[in-house]
């Protein structure tokens, strides 16, 4: 049995995502997404097992193979950039965490229309502005909202930000803030945007206590990644 830790490991996640909640005085509900890139297929079959619904994959190829080869009816999450010339392969996807500019979600949108079901997504937002992350700049977020209202080919469900590495944790706040102010102008649009995507191995607590309802996890749950 592969993967032979990751119950054990779940449940002190879960452990301390429940307390982080009680922390942060949210009451939101968390989902935890089992961030499988670069493991086999065997890592999505222990996550199913120990009653995780919900996996994650940065690069469309990698998980279209995946999919291919487990047969479960998980949710798959798209978290790493998308290019626009791979919007016409995500009918297996439930949800992509990382539209993170304007051309890119009008060819979602596109996408969406053409294959007359919606795409449902989150709206990356790059609040550190660090220009090694893709994402809207928080302050474009609230012009860019009222835009998305004219495309229908998506359905904004939220926002996904990731707060700079290793950062301490004023800086993870202030991130994960933002995320949320986000949020709230997507919400004020009028856009169903109740979900927050963003806490990873290093920061999730701190992101459940800023309102998180999901949180990316690989290391934490399969370990370091070869
Ligand atoms: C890889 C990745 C994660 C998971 O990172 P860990 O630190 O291993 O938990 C989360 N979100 C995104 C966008 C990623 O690319």
């Amino acid at each position: 049995m592969p993967y032979p830790e990751l119950a054990e490991r779940l449940a002190a996640v879960r452990a301390a995502i429940d307390g982080a909640i009680a922390r942060g005085g949210h009451q939101q509900r968390v989902a935890v997404v089992a961030v499988t890139k670069t493991h086999g297929p065997d890592a999505v079959r222990a996550a199913w097992a120990a009653g995780l619904h919900d996996v994650g994959e940065n690069r469309v190829q990698e998980a279209l193979q995946k999919m291919a080869e487990v047969d479960v009816p998980l949710r798959w999450h798209l978290i790493g950039h998308l290019q626009r010339n791979k919007v016409k392969q995500l009918d297996g996807f439930a949800l992509v965490h990382s539209m993170d500019s304007a051309r890119l979600a009008d060819a979602l949108h596109e996408e969406g229309v053409r294959r007359q079901r919606p795409i449902d997504v989150l709206l990356q937002v790059n609040v550190s502005g660090e220009t090694s992350k893709g994402g809207y700049g928080p302050d474009d977020v609230r012009a860019e909202a009222e835009r998305l209202t004219t495309l229908p080919g998506v359905v904004v469900r939220g926002v996904m930000t990731m707060a700079p590495f290793d950062a301490e944790e004023r800086v993870l706040r202030a991130t994960f803030a933002g995320a949320r102010e986000a949020r709230t102008a997507l919400l004020e649009a009028g856009h169903p945007a109740a979900e927050l995507s963003m806490g990873m191995s290093g920061d999730y607590e701190v992101g459940v206590e800023e309102g998180a309802t999901m949180v990316r996890l690989g290391t934490l749950l399969f370990g370091a990644r070869g």
